[in-house]
């Protein structure tokens, strides 16, 4: 296992295997637009997953953009899964679940994190300009079905759209077996003008303050950012809050993969990026792989605050 500068151990590997979404989430803060043509071929993301497991990686998530866009999104699962990692999942919007759970499961999918901001079609026709609420509810129900285990929603909370259907999207959860992740709105490079923060960022920790009353236990997630689960009402509720957050960063132990093969140290930069994609289609060795993994390693830094 490798270790930055930070002492952080590197563990585990989120690879956007495209940037192409089907929904538009109004606070989205991907990762520019490359276009189809330059997204990695199932061998190269096969091969950078052999290369991340030599170097200690012991979990893979799946994400983009929309990852189940991909056609080949079976086959780069099913390449994965054979390299026997701990863990491997992906983060979807939802949308086309219900069609991929069962195939994906059977690939060797281990779970999968659903975004689902809001049970309201109006207010998911404003945040996502789309009406797939069915849809994602659907999909949601058929990953609970074939045993993806667990099945999070992720719930970016944001003042005045959603923060009062928190309790309605745990209740959904609840009846679902499935675990609510509420996540704090984020500001980052790739997000639109600070407008968008200042009207709708909530300060989650009203929230938590209400979960502290009501949980029957909390724990903390080491080696997830510290992450907090409660347990409450017979259900599981964790919270994300990376804005300005020392300790975010301080457990966080995560490198990241661009659609078009670039390794990303930290979620908020882009100033420090490694080009894997173009030495790879050079032929680079395994070796030679390594050792731009080691050096984007090496290029972490905290965002917020000191580790
Ligand atoms: N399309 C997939 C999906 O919808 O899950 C994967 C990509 S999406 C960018 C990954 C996650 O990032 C989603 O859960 C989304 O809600 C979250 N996200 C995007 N922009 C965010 C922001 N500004 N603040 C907090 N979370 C954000």
């Amino acid at each position: 296992m490798k270790t930055d500068n930070f002492q952080r151990p590197i563990i585990s590997l989120r690879i956007s295997i495209t940037n192409r979404c089907n929904i538009q989430c109004f606070y989205c803060h991907h990762d520019g637009i490359i276009p189809k043509k330059y997204e990695m071929t199932p061998q190269e993301i096969e091969r950078i997953a052999k290369i991340a497991k030599n170097i200690g990686i012991e979990k893979i998530r799946l994400s983009g953009g929309e990852p189940l866009l991909r056609k080949d999104i079976v086959d780069i699962t099913s390449r994965i899964s054979s390299l026997n990692f701990k863990d491997v999942a992906i983060t979807t919007n939802g949308t086309l679940l219900e069609k991929y759970a069962a195939q994906l499961k059977e690939a060797g999918l281990n779970r999968v994190n659903v975004s689902f901001d809001t049970l309201n079609p109006e207010t998911y026709r404003f945040i996502t300009k789309s009406n797939y609420v069915d849809h994602v509810k659907k999909g949601i129900i058929k990953a609970v079905e074939v045993g993806l285990y667990p099945v999070k929603v992720n719930m970016v909370v944001m003042r005045d759209l959603n923060h009062n259907e928190v309790w309605d999207m745990f209740q959904f959860c609840k009846d679902n077996g499935v675990i609510l992740q509420i996540i704090e709105l984020l500001k980052a490079e790739s997000c639109p003008d600070d407008d968008f923060f200042d009207d709708y960022h909530y300060d989650i920790g009203i929230i938590e303050d209400e979960l502290t009353k009501k949980a029957t236990n909390i724990k903390t997630r080491a080696f997830m950012q510290d992450r907090k689960k409660y347990f409450l009402e017979g259900g599981e509720i964790e919270v994300v809050r990376p804005m300005d957050n020392t300790e975010f960063c301080k457990n966080c132990t995560r490198l990241r993969i661009t659609p078009d093969g670039k390794l990303k140290p930290c979620l908020l930069r882009n100033d420090n990026l490694v080009d894997l994609m173009e030495p790879l289609r050079q032929g680079a060795s395994d070796e030679t792989l390594e050792g731009l993994f080691t050096q984007a390693i090496l290029n972490r830094t905290p965002f917020y605050g000191k580790c």
